[in-house]
């Protein structure tokens, strides 16, 4: 059996195909998370067996460059020697304890010594765990209930924040999801990302009950958006002058682009900032940290009630402690400057094959729209032609590159792409863009 695509049929996926029918009478979809199912590009997705550094191999030994990353967890790609060693001697010490450990102390550390603006942090299993409770915190020390998000950014999928904007730019949003109550996402206001002035005339008729702004503060989960000069800025003085907290949803940009957070690139500091991906080295590890006097609301010190079974556990840890020390001596410059090379390169060929194309890079992160626009937002971005996309994805797959499997989605380099993966990817854009 072959690849079952309406484009080109070039690789083999009969065990992958076989593997997901079986998966699919036991899993919801045949996946643990939506996104995998490859709803959005059609066809039956790769089971993955294994992988190293930046290629992935899936189940019928088909070898790909991985632009996926586990969603742009692996900074240093797949099984680095160094993460690997540290989760099995920890493993060996026991998998969990339901009590402190010293490492927990160490990463704590770095990272508070990488985001200064991090003085205390609290560990957390997942990207959501920190929003979630960022968010609780924030209504905890201001009394307050409103808060406002961007549309397209994603803050993991708690109900309050699982919210899109309708079409009216200030209205009080629609759920996104079956489930998620009216009453629950009353109190979340929706603006278009990079938008500063609905902001401010939302903040100014609302002040008095906004508990706080949360942000990507590079969108990625819209595909790759950069905020414009001062969107970030103005932010934080609208959040200093009626005393709402400042949240960076620093989950993807956390110590992507820098050994520390978008906020040490752009010299902003939020409040409270929320971690994930990277941090964990590959395992469930999340956290959000800020100003030590909004923190100790937190219990056991101040009211704000959040607690984890698995929160600080010893394995991921001790991953996340390996991958950051790797990374503190990793040349971030020399990546974002290779990246920014690829990109400019890839504009230029665009503008000189008038293909309908629009390349957003942020750092080692990027997204191809297929629409000729600049994509500023989220309206934008929608403007991309969908089943060029498709098609894209699938030329991609068939030259033996894996980007995500949807258009609203970053690709993402790490230290593991060589210089050859990146000339292999290249050829291969050129050869995808072709054939569109
Ligand atoms: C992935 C992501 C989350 C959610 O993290 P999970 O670990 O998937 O719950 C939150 N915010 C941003 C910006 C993310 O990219």
């Amino acid at each position: 059996m072959r690849c079952v695509h309406p484009q080109k049929k070039v690789f083999k996926n009969k065990i992958s195909s076989l593997l997901f029918k079986e998966a699919q009478r036991y899993l919801v979809g045949g996946v643990n998370s939506p996104v995998r199912a490859f709803r959005a590009v059609g066809g039956s997705p790769l089971f993955i067996k294994s992988a190293k550094g930046s290629i992935i191999v899936d189940e019928d030994g088909n070898r790909f460059i991985d632009y996926v990353m586990s969603w742009g967890a692996l900074m240093l790609g797949h099984a680095h020697p160094k993460v690997v060693g540290a989760i099995k001697q920890a493993a060996d010490k026991g998998t969990s304890f339901g009590a402190p450990t010293r490492a927990e102390t160490e990463l704590a550390k770095i990272i508070s010594y990488a985001i200064p603006s991090i003085e205390k942090i609290r560990f957390v299993s997942s990207g959501t765990e920190a929003t979630m409770s960022a968010i609780r915190l924030a209504r905890g020390f201001t009394k307050r209930k409103k808060i406002i998000k961007f549309e397209g950014c994603y803050h993991g999928h708690c109900d309050s924040l699982l919210v899109k904007a309708g079409s009216g730019i200030s209205t009080f949003s629609c759920p996104d999801s079956l489930g998620v109550t009216q009453a629950t996402i009353k109190d979340t206001i929706v603006v278009p990302y990079n938008d500063i002035k609905t902001t401010k005339q939302i903040v100014q008729r609302n002040f008095r009950d906004i508990a706080a702004i949360i942000v990507e503060p590079v969108a990625a989960n819209m595909g790759v958006v950069m905020p414009q000069i001062g969107f970030l800025a103005e932010l934080r003085n609208i959040c200093n002058r009626y005393g709402i907290i400042l949240i960076f949803d620093e989950v993807i940009t956390g110590f992507r682009f820098t050994f520390g957070g978008a906020q040490n690139l752009f010299g902003i500091e939020p409040d409270i900032t929320c971690l994930g991906k990277i941090i964990g080295g590959g395992l469930p590890l999340a956290a959000y940290g800020g100003r030590k006097q909004i923190m100790e609301y937190l219990c056991p010190v101040g009211g704000v009630y959040q607690a984890g079974t698995l929160s600080g556990n010893p394995i991921a840890v001790n991953a996340g402690i390996a991958t950051l020390k790797v990374l503190a001596t990793m040349d971030y410059l020399w990546l974002n400057r290779k990246i920014s090379d690829f990109c400019q390169s890839l504009k230029i060929l665009i503008r000189s094959s008038k293909i309908n194309c629009t390349v957003n890079h942020a750092g080692s992160i990027f997204t191809l729209f297929f629409t000729e626009k600049p994509v500023t937002n989220y309206a934008q971005a929608k403007h991309t032609d969908i089943q060029k996309f498709k098609k894209f994805f699938w030329a991609m797959l068939n030259s033996g590159i894996y980007c995500a499997p949807s258009q609203f989605e970053a690709n993402f380099f790490s230290f593991a792409h060589t210089d050859k993966d990146r000339e292999k990817t290249f050829q291969a854009i050129i050869k995808a863009l072709k054939s569109l």
